[in-house]
């Protein structure tokens, strides 16, 4: 009897050591996450050069490739393009035939040229789609990556494609402090409204180009400007 409890006691002291190990590995991961993501984000949304594949090695601890559930930043992923239109999910799900509630009204999602479906991740540039319906059910060609295992498209840059069929970048800008931004507030510097604003862009150097042809979307497939139906 006394043996056995002495065994019950020593499992307790057991579970409760496992329990403050796990504890704290959650506390470090949470730290970990938070030093090296934020910053990541916020150094992305500075300029999308910054994405490159050599952007924010030193950020990271030295140690930090031990940890696999370490998260990753963007600079980890392989960037692709990924072209279409986005719409919310509920609408699109509908033209496929499936009814979804309310909840699903406002996922914003890419529809590929395929006809596949990627919901895109509401983070510091994917937000946009969701908040600005001038970057919906519109051609568009997104810079973007996805992680193994998430559906989730991370989007890096944006590019819309104009009625003449020019890729231009989209971003936000303050015509007083002349800083982009990435999607709708008050001006991170003075509080002003920002613009939307488009330039003509080119796609990034290390982007591998999905197919070959000499000629992406510069030009409509009808001539005399009209726009095909
Ligand atoms: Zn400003």
């Amino acid at each position: 009897m006394a043996k056995q409890s002495q065994h019950a006691a020593n499992l307790v002291v057991v579970i409760a050591m496992a329990t403050v190990i796990t504890v704290s590995a959650c506390v470090v991961t949470g730290v970990t996450r938070v030093s090296a993501e934020s910053p990541a984000a916020e150094e992305g949304s500075a300029s999308p050069e910054v994405l490159g594949d050599s952007a924010k090695s030193d950020a990271k601890p030295a140690d930090s490739k031990k940890d696999d559930t370490d998260p990753a930043s963007a600079s980890d992923f392989k960037k692709e393009l990924f072209a279409g239109k986005v719409v919310f999910a509920q609408e699109a799900l509908a033209k496929r035939g499936i009814k979804v509630a309310a909840e699903m009204k406002s996922q914003a999602v890419l529809e590929t040229e395929s006809g596949e479906l990627l919901p895109i991740a509401a983070d510091w540039r994917g937000r946009a789609f969701y908040q600005d319906k001038r970057l919906r059910n519109r051609k568009v060609e997104l810079v973007g990556y996805r992680r193994p295992g998430l559906p989730y498209l991370q989007v890096l840059v944006i590019f819309v494609i104009d009625e003449e069929g020019r890729r231009q970048e989209m971003d936000y800008w303050c015509e007083i402090c002349s800083i982009p931004m990435y999607e709708i507030k008050a001006c991170e510097c003075c509080q002003a409204e920002i613009d939307f604003r488009l330039r003509p862009g080119k796609l990034p150097a290390y982007l591998t180009p999905p197919q070959k042809t000499d000629e992406p979307s510069q030009k409509p497939a009808l001539p005399g400007g009209k726009p095909a139906e």
